[in-house]
């Protein structure tokens, strides 16, 4: 569902080209791939564009990057852009986590039980959300998810 046109994407190989005047800007076309393949390893990774790693790459530094500085400068990016945590509320006195107390009646006698649970405010919903999230990648790990393509 596009609106609008997309600006032209360059490709990896005619982003690196950026460093080509770096003093150590491969000499070869090998090392020039390989530099392509980084870049485009560590857009894919990240979900940061290969245009805006290579422009933080040339504020950082005159050199010419290497694969690692592009997964580097990507991490860095993806975690800049990521938005900070919403305010909790009075509630939760800004924890996002509500306790409250159950009675419970069991067999063995009644008592008060403290639980825990994520507060309905914005921030307990962004926590409820991170720790799902968290599960599902712990079980994609575990092969129990499939991951679509
Ligand atoms: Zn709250």
């Amino acid at each position: 569902m596009k609106t609008q046109p997309e600006p032209e994407e360059k490709s990896p190989e005619e982003l690196v080209g950026t460093f080509s005047r770096s003093l150590n800007y491969p000499r070869d076309k090998e090392g020039v791939l390989f530099l392509a393949q980084g870049l485009a390893k560590a857009a894919k990774a990240s979900g940061i564009a290969a245009a805006a790693i290579v422009a933080r790459c040339q504020e950082l530094s005159a050199f010419c990057p290497t694969d690692y500085d592009f997964q580097q400068v990507a991490i860095e990016l993806a975690m800049a852009s990521r938005p900070a945590p919403p305010k909790g509320c009075q509630e939760c006195h800004g924890t996002g986590w509500r306790s409250f107390v159950l009675h419970v009646k069991t067999g063995a006698g009644e008592y008060d039980a403290d639980f825990a649970d994520h507060c309905d405010c914005k921030l307990g919903r962004f926590r409820r959300a991170a720790e799902y999230e968290r599960k599902r990648k712990a079980e994609e790990k575990r092969g129990l998810v499939r991951v679509a393509d």
